[in-house]
Order: structure tokens, then sequence, then C-alpha cells
């Protein structure tokens, strides 16, 4: 069996999955007519232009689509399917923006609006700290905090946890901590860097489409900052995801380009480890005009994403947005990620969400196991992995620094 080493950019991807993608599928002729130039691109790494995207989006046969999406994935990553320990916190549901899909913000006097402390934050983790390595934090646009607050977060947050990476900061977060400190955002993010921040999750991407973004969440960063601050995040050595929120208002044109405009920074700058598509969800939130996603919509964003993204190493399965059920079938449709243990979140579930926080990592992997995946736990960019092994029921884990990944595994 091959292995191979990996690190923050290759993300445990094979070096040779083209070549593997390449015998994997059928020689191209025996594809149904209009899916041939689609199955030709991949053969060759190519970008799939906005009307092969459009072309498979309109495909009727569902899991013909989903096929070709769950090829691409096993020929990076075999049947193995990725997930981490990790905590979400949320340090302010204050917020000075109002988007219309966002059922979490509250206005600084709401009667449930609350601002963490730095040692109520690192009290939220204290219970986790021996079971995650990673704590996500992303939160309100605080009309009060600059930099000196985060930077004093992450700070006592290394201190006190050095093993537990941070991954936080959404791109408005971001543009916004950069206006109240007087920074550019370069500078802002070298600073959080330097306290302790590792990684950017991506979040507030919504549809890289400005037409759209003016009418669900005017005010936010635009389009072109979404992909800048990305770039200064990637130009400085910090991996990032992207996300799309998409069942709003948007067409399914919007949708690809905006599939479009990741693939084209991730052709430049490389940091892009994993890209997260997740569905609106309508419950107490503000968008009335919404279309929503259904089921079998939320599988076909998942496997067009996977063929449009060929540069961008994995699709996460969003068990907080879309559920544990939708997830399991999404890794057959070309998401290899099952997201983390997660242990609290809040803003997919005052949107919404039912999906349950408090599962044990066995609990987790049952769902990758049920669907013929090989469950791998990983740190949060990919570069170490676990494979995760109940066979004997004592959810021991086997240290793999090098991961092994066939094919047919
Ligand atoms: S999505 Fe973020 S920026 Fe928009 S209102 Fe909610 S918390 Fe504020």
């Amino acid at each position: 069996m091959k292995s191979w080493t990996s690190d923050a950019q290759s993300c445990g991807v094979n070096p040779d999955w083209l070549t593997l993608l390449d015998g994997m599928l059928s020689p191209t002729s025996e594809y149904p007519d209009e899916l041939q130039t689609v199955v030709q691109s991949m053969r060759e790494g190519l970008n799939l232009t906005v009307e092969q995207g459009l072309i498979l989006w309109n495909y009727p046969d569902l899991n013909m689509i989903g096929h070709l999406a769950s090829l691409s994935k096993q020929a990076r990553f075999g049947k193995q399917v990725f997930f981490n320990s990790n905590l979400h916190v949320n340090q302010t549901n204050i917020c000075t923006l109002a988007c219309k899909f966002c059922a979490f913000r509250r206005g600084k006097r709401a009667k449930d609006a609350y601002a963490l402390s730095v040692s109520e934050y690192l009290s939220r983790i204290e219970p986790y700290e021996g079971r995650i390595d990673e704590v996500h934090t992303v939160g309100g646009l605080h009309p009060d905090w600059d930099v000196e607050y985060y930077e004093e977060l992450y700070t006592a947050s290394k201190k006190l946890y050095p093993h537990i990476h941070i991954k936080s900061l959404s791109a408005v977060e971001v543009k916004h901590i950069a206006e109240m400190s007087g920074l550019p955002t370069r500078e802002l993010l070298k600073r959080l860097q330097r306290a302790g921040l590792d990684s950017l999750p991506g979040g507030g991407a919504e549809i890289l489409d400005d037409a759209v973004r003016n009418i669900i969440c005017f005010g936010k960063e635009s389009s072109e900052e979404y992909i800048a601050i990305h770039r200064d995040a990637h130009s400085i050595g910090m991996p990032t995801n992207c996300t799309m929120l998409f069942g709003t208002i948007e067409t399914v044109r919007q949708r690809i380009e905006h599939l479009c405009k990741l693939r084209n920074l991730q052709n430049e700058s490389h940091g892009f480890q994993c890209f997260v598509p997740y569905p609106y969800l309508p419950d107490n939130s503000r968008l009335p005009e919404a279309q929503l996603a259904s089921g079998s919509e939320i599988l076909r964003m998942i496997a067009v994403s996977r063929l449009m993204l060929h540069n961008i190493p994995h699709i996460k399965a969003y068990r907080m947005n879309i559920g544990d059920k939708i997830s399991e079938l999404a890794l057959h449709y070309g998401a290899d990620d099952f997201d983390g243990t997660v242990g609290h979140e809040e803003i997919m579930h005052e949107a919404g969400s039912m999906t349950n926080l408090s599962y044990s990592k066995k609990q987790l992997t049952k769902f990758i196991t049920d669907a013929k995946g090989i469950p791998v736990q990983r740190n949060s960019i990919y570069t170490k992995f676990r494979r995760f092994d109940d066979d004997d029921g004592n959810s021991q884990f086997i240290s793999l620094p090098i991961i092994s990944m066939g094919v047919g595994e």
C-alpha cells in the first residue's frame, strides 16, 4: 500500500489522485453525451466552466452526478472520511449588523445579549480541554471590541491550552476588528496570528455576488473584500476554509460563479483547505422570500462543489446545518469530511438546527462506518491523522504519522 505525507496545502490528498481518477472513470464515450466534456475535463484536471457547472446542476440523474463526485473524492482519499474533535464557543451574539438570514445576532440592549469576558471564554473550554484539539470561535460584530480584546483572548487561550488550535473569525469579523483598530486587514491578521490565531473558518461568504449580498446581508464585507481577506490570510501562512450559504434568493448560476471565485483565489494563493456548503435555515430569521433547499438539492450542491473545486482538498458535510442523516448521505456525493464533535453550537441552532451536540467520537464515527467509510481523526489543518479503530469496542485510536490511503482499502 502506498503512503504519503501531508502538509497544510496538500491536506492529505493523494498526490496521484488525477491518475487514479482517470483509471476509475469509464471511457469518456460511454458517458451520456451532455456529460462527456465534463468527464474529459475531470480526467485532465481542468477547471470546469460555469456552463459545465450548469450542465451538472441540470442533469436529471442526481445519482450520476453523485457518482462522479464520489469517484473524485475516492481518488483523493480512498474510503477515508475525516472528522475532528472540536468545540464551538461563540464569544458574543451582539452585532452591529442585522443580516436577514441570521437568527443569532442581538442588539446590545437585548435581554439575552451576551459578551464573554476572557475568563468566561476560557471557562467554556475548560470542561472539554482534554477531549478537543480545536476551538472554533465566531460571533457578532461587537461595537466596542478591537484588536486588543482578541489578542488577549487568543494569548490567554494558548497559555492555558497550548495544544488547542484556534480557528476563529469570519471575514466580516476580520473587517470589523480591522476598522475598529485602524489597521489594514493583513496587519491585523499578523498581530492576531502572533497572539495565537491559527486559522480562519471561512464563514461569511454567503453568496459572492454583491447584488444578492445587498439584499440578504446589507453592510457585510463585499465579495471582493471576502476574497481579499482570505488572500491576506494565505499570504501570511494562515490556512482558511471557505463556505457558501445557499437557498436564499440567489440563482443557480450565482452559486456556480461563487465556486469559480473561490477556485480562482485558490489557484493563486493555495490556502483554502476545506469548502463548506450549507443551506439557509429559515426558522427564526427574516427572509420570507427565500427559496429553501430540498434534500436532493443539498446533495447536488455538495456533488457539484466537489467537481467544480478540484483544487480545494476537502468538502465538508456540515452536520450542524444539514443534520446527521443528510451528512451521512453526502459521503456518497463527494463529501469527505464529517465535521467534528462540536460540543456546543449556537448559530445554526438559533436558526432551527436540531443536530445533536453531544455525540462521543464513537457515536460520531458510526455515521461514517454506516456509510461504509473509514473514520480518520484529523487535526485542524489536515497534517496529522489517526485512524479511529473501534473493532475491539474500546474506541482506541491508532497513531499514524503517515496516513495510508489505498483506493481499494
Ligand atoms: S451573520 Fe454575522 S454579521 Fe450578520 S448579523 Fe449575524 S452575527 Fe452579525
